[in-house]
């Protein structure tokens, strides 16, 4: 490894007093104790994670909290989205009690999306909210989900419908821990990490062009250099509009998600992962662009090329729901503005706005067209 790639990288997210450091460095598990003993007061403090992370990762970061004196216990969750209920953060309260946390301790997710939205409802709540810190483990949680804020558990019937906005006291992020990451889930990443480049820096764009194939090879300073300007832009996008206020900057980060939510609901949430959904919504929203007339098709086949060649799907299988169950499934998104549908388009690469009052006909074009 060159000794770029091991030299630690710091996001810093200015939210005033609820300001924190997102810190990338290869191998940062095993210094987790020593960094966050700098930031985080108390040493009582409770590990949260999943089947799959916690045996990986779990013993060193576990080796790391004690050498730096904090009185640490693990919670092993089963792993998967059913994880992220009422129901589990409720064992989660009760391992909470168990390990004696009270509203000076804190919490640390380990793990992916899942791991940390719950991990950080439970420390939302709990006592009325306790510190808490995200070390995530997929692509995903780390150019995303453990940015910003966002927590919040599934109800049976709607994801993400209960939450709560609550920020970390801060992100240790080891790209080192994407060596087991399965492909799959490497790649719905790599979504996001795409969605960053159109929305938002056409030199993340052509970089992933360039790189693709280091990327997909973990090549650890590759990866560190793509997480770290995603986590630059979400830290600014965040520091500029904490809660998503209606029409705010933080809304262009849906880039793709009308559409991909869509996609994940019309198909029970069992077809596409969200990045695989998202990637096909991303498609789809260069395509509005173009019908739209603010994007040069140029531009959209240029995202699209790049979306199918790290190997994500393009398309909705034509066994995929019809266009009229996916346009319903996009008007019941929580996002929907006072039922008018809201797009995040592009002009260009790396420059996105968003539009509303799209004509019904556009978009339902739009969804026929992006199918195999
Ligand atoms: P996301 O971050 O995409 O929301 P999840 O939290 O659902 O994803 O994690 C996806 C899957 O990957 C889960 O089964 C989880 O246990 C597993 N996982 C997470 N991080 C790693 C890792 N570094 N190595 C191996 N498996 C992992
Ligand atoms: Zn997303």
């Amino acid at each position: 490894m060159s000794a770029e790639s091991t030299t630690p990288r710091t996001v810093h997210v200015a939210l005033n007093e609820r300001s924190y450091d997102i810190i990338i460095q290869p191998n940062i598990i095993a210094e987790a104790g020593r960094v966050l003993a700098a930031t985080v007061h108390s040493r009582r403090c409770l590990v949260v994670t999943d089947r799959n992370v916690g045996p990986k990762y779990g013993p060193r970061l576990a080796k790391s909290l004690q050498m730096a004196g904090f009185d640490g216990s693990l919670a092993e969750l089963p792993p998967g989205e059913a994880a992220k209920s009422l129901k589990v953060a409720e064992i989660l309260y009760d391992r909470c009690l168990g390990a004696g946390l009270d509203r000076g301790s804190c919490l640390i997710a380990l793990g992916g999306g899942v791991i940390g939205d719950l991990t950080g409802f439970v420390a939302a709540t709990y006592y009325r909210g306790i510190v808490f810190v995200q070390v995530p483990t997929t692509l995903l949680a780390m150019v995303d989900a453990a940015i910003g804020g966002k927590t919040g558990v599934d109800l049976p019937t709607a994801k993400n419908a209960v939450g709560a906005f609550h920020q970390p006291r801060a992100v240790l992020i080891d790209p080192l821990t994407l060596a087991t990451l399965p492909d799959r889930e490497l790649k719905a990443g790599l979504a996001e990490v795409i969605k960053y480049g159109v929305l938002d820096d056409a030199e993340l764009f052509a970089f992933i062009e360039q790189h693709s194939q280091q990327l997909l090879a973990k090549d650890t300073a590759a990866l560190a250099h793509v997480i770290e300007r995603c986590a630059a832009i979400k830290a600014r996008i965040v520091s500029q509009d904490e809660r998503e206020q209606g029409g705010g900057p933080r809304a262009l980060l849906n880039l793709g998600h009308t559409f991909g939510h869509a996609i994940e609901a019309a198909t029970g949430y069992q077809g596409y992962s969200h990045g695989e959904a998202v990637a096909i919504g991303m498609c789809m929203a260069v395509a509005l662009s173009v019908e739209l007339q603010w994007l040069a098709p140029a531009d959209r086949d240029r995202v699209v090329a790049l979306i199918a060649h790290v190997g994500l799907p393009t398309k909705l299988k034509p066994t995929d729901p019809d266009t009229n169950t996916l346009y319903a499934a996009s008007l019941k998104d929580k996002k929907v503005a006072a039922g008018s549908l809201r797009f995040v388009v592009a002009e260009g690469i790396g420059k996105t706005k968003v539009v509303t009052d799209v004509p019904e006909a556009v978009v339902k074009k739009v969804w026929d067209s992006g199918r195999e």
